[in-house]
């Protein structure tokens, strides 16, 4: 309860700055609670009420029909518990096509995105946040149940080969952004603002014609903000230590696993923020960027901007220094009060 509340607080600072200097507007907004997180969203337009109303159908029933670990009516459910049975989909489902996105992310980012950590997740407690620190061999044991390798997927057809289970938490909500887009989009909307809990969408521009502005929460005081993103049509999605963890002895266990050693990354990163024109891309590689830490994530960009897929980067280290891509020099404003050194990198 405490980290919804917290979640919720954060939510608004985040939207109260990116209305920012806005002019009157016919606009509506809604909060959801769905997928583990409290999401806000804010329709412009005059369709924006009945825009919403959809919107929140479609969140509840990606989570509970689809995509939930843990609703035994949803989809990922069954396939987890198919005991390596073909699970076949239709030509129209999400779960193939979200599975597909994520192994393709998974090989591009050479495995730091891994979708079949389930069951690692399991033993950490964090998905049903029943915490505990699993032992070194209890870790060896449910790796050699990992691995892209072990999801075969032939056109719609799902098969989860040797105890393989999925966790789709790292791209699940990035994938929701891009389905509620295309949805308003559909539905004549071309302003609005979805923020699924630290998965932000801003669509089109303010009704001013203005850029959104966007807050990046700094990691150590989620309360503040690193700086501020001006940006339009694009997803800035964070993953960072502050989002899920919990301690014991008086260590820190944060949610995002290392798929090498099955425990908490660590790879001298506290967050990271990813714009890009893709929902479930944002989503994935932040979470992929995390775990391959500075000089890795900066390797990827380069790797991907090789094949058409551009990203930008904002990178909090674990000694205080803020670190950006060349493409948001003049699109972040960082916080001259937050205490960090900041470095725009050529
Ligand atoms: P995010 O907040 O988007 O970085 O996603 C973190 C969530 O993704 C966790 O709560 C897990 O459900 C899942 N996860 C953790 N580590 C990884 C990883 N290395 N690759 C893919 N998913 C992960
Ligand atoms: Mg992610």
């Amino acid at each position: 309860m405490k980290r919804q509340l917290a979640a919720l607080l954060l939510t608004i600072f985040a939207l109260s700055l990116t209305a920012c200097g806005e002019t009157a507007a016919e606009s509506e907004t809604r909060t959801v609670y769905a997928m583990d997180t409290v999401m806000n969203l804010t329709v412009y337009g005059e369709n924006a009420a009945a825009a919403l109303e959809s919107a929140e159908k479609e969140l509840h029933t990606l989570d509970e029909a689809v995509l939930s670990r843990t609703a035994e009516g949803s989809e990922l459910y069954a396939l987890n518990t198919s005991n390596g049975e073909t699970v076949e989909y239709g030509a129209d489902d999400i779960l193939p096509a979200l599975i597909e996105t994520a192994l393709t992310i998974s090989d591009a980012t050479d495995g730091a995105f891994d979708p079949t950590l389930a069951p690692v997740l399991d033993a950490w407690g964090f998905t049903k946040d029943e915490h505990r620190v699993p032992s070194a061999d209890e870790l060896k044991e449910l790796l050699s149940h990992t691995g892209c390798g072990k999801v075969a997927l032939e056109k719609t057809a799902v098969t989860l080969l040797d105890g393989a289970q999925l966790d789709l938490g790292g791209i699940a909500k990035g994938y929701a952004a891009d389905l509620l887009r295309a949805q308003l989009e559909k539905e004549g909307v071309t302003s609005a603002t979805l923020d699924l809990g630290g998965d932000v969408f801003v669509m089109g521009r303010k009704t001013d014609g203005g850029d959104w502005r966007i807050a990046v929460k700094d990691p150590a005081d989620t309360e503040s903000y690193l700086g501020v993103v001006s940006a339009a049509d694009k997803f800035i999605v964070t993953s960072g230590v502050y989002e899920r963890y919990f301690e014991e002895n008086g260590v820190r266990y944060h949610h995002i696993l290392d798929p090498k050693t099955g425990c908490p990354a660590e790879s001298g990163l506290v967050s990271v923020t990813v714009l890009c024109e893709n929902g479930a891309w944002a989503d994935a590689l932040s979470t992929a960027c995390f775990v391959l830490g500075p000089d890795g994530a900066l390797a990827l960009r380069d790797d991907l901007a090789d094949q058409g897929a551009d990203f930008e980067l904002i990178l909090v280290t674990d000694d205080g220094r803020v670190l950006y891509t060349d493409g948001l020099t003049d699109a972040f404003t960082p916080n001259d009060e937050s205490g960090y050194t900041y470095e725009a990198l050529a």
